[in-house]
């Protein structure tokens, strides 16, 4: 077993390192953790749903395009390939697109990295499990997907994403991580990404009723974007050994219902909302929550912030960006 505590992230001083998807909200924070460490961050990212306003302020090149473009980059040693929508309304906005975001981009990764030698950590997504019939999930559970509903174009190209770089670590031995995200949450959040957390405290801060889509029955497991970026860091830290190719689930273990996550943000802003109902959308998972044995073994890692404390942090957060509530995007 090998335990890596935040310290020994050092590794990161001086490193090379490519953001893919650095202008959204988790590459936006692992780009501060990692200008923190010392790196030399360049971010590559089309503002499709990211801004260049979360870009922070210290790193080298900001490569606007996107991710699948043939055009040539420069080496790293390191690439932290986030780039993609993740939000349920973005990522079905243009299906065809996001299926080759998830796919051809990741591909076009993986090449650099087989042509520089460069190790690189793949976000994927607790949505590989579709609607789990395990429960909680286990990395070695294979999921339980609809190939053609409307979530099929992010899970089912997160999943051939997670095929083709496993394969490219079979063929070509590129030093490979990858990481399945679970429901992240915190500062920096869009307002309007149709997220049930942003959409929440959105609503909530402009004394609007919460939508809950279906009975609020149905779970998620939340997890603080700080938690999530120390996980990443620490995976992308270890030394290159057989297996470390493995997907490992990040995550919260802590499971919530909707309602319940209604009436935290309640308690947090201190007022009654009222709940409006809405259609549960089509192949919406029930249940979900992560089994992180794995990551607690490989890294030593655990969240650490609790629902509601990471709550009130990203309410202040989203209290002191009073225009971006206001306006009237979409959803
Ligand atoms: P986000 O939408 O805030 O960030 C994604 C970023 O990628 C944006 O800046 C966007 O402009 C950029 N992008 C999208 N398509 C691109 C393209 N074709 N070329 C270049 N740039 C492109 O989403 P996020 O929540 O920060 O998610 C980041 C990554 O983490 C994604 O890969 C997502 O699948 C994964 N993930 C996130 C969560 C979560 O709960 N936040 C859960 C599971 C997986
Ligand atoms: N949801 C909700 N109200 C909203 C937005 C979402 O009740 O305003 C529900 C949604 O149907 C899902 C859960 O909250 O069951 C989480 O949705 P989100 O889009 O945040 O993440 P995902 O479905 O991708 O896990």
């Amino acid at each position: 077993m090998t335990v890596f505590a935040s310290e020994m992230m050092g590794g990161y001083a001086g490193e090379r390192v490519l953001v893919t998807g650095g202008a959204g909200f988790v590459g936006s924070h692992l780009c501060d953790r990692l200008l923190a460490l010392g790196s030399r961050v360049d971010v590559l990212d089309d503002l499709s749903t990211g801004s260049a306003a979360n870009i922070p302020l210290g790193i080298g090149r900001f490569i606007e395009r996107d991710v699948s473009a043939s055009d040539p980059l420069p080496d790293y040693d390191v690439i932290f390939h986030l780039a993609c929508p993740a939000s349920p309304p973005r990522y079905q906005a243009d299906p065809v697109a996001t299926f080759r975001t998830a796919v051809f981009g990741t591909v076009r990764m993986l090449e650099e990295a087989w042509r520089t030698g460069a190790r690189i950590l793949i976000a994927s997504t607790s949505e590989i499990y579709g609607d789990p019939q395990e429960h909680p999930q286990k990395e070695s559970y294979w999921g339980h997907v609809n190939p053609i509903g409307l979530r099929s174009c992010y899970d089912e190209g997160k999943r051939a994403a997670e095929t083709v770089a496993t394969d490219y670590r079979r063929k070509y031995g590129i030093d490979l991580r990858m990481v399945r995200i679970f429901n992240t949450y915190g500062p920096r959040m869009d307002p309007f990404d149709g997220r049930v957390v942003s959409n929440f405290i959105r609503q909530g801060l402009l004394g609007l009723p919460l939508t809950l889509y279906g009975d609020g029955s149905q779970t998620r497991s939340f997890c603080f974007v700080s938690d999530l970026v120390e996980g990443i860091l620490r995976l992308g830290a270890l030394p290159d050994e057989p297996g470390r190719e493995a997907p490992v689930n990040l995550g919260n273990p802590g499971e919530f219902t909707i309602g319940e996550l209604a009436d935290i943000v309640e308690e947090v802003l201190g007022s009654s909302l009222g709940r409006v109902n809405h259609p549960l959308p089509s192949d919406d998972p029930r249940r979900r929550r992560p089994d992180i044995a794995r990551a607690e073994h490989l890294l030593g890692w655990s969240p650490q912030v609790p629902l509601r404390q990471g709550i009130a942090l990203t309410v202040e957060n989203f209290r002191g960006r009073p225009e971006e509530l206001l306006s009237d995007r979409n959803p």
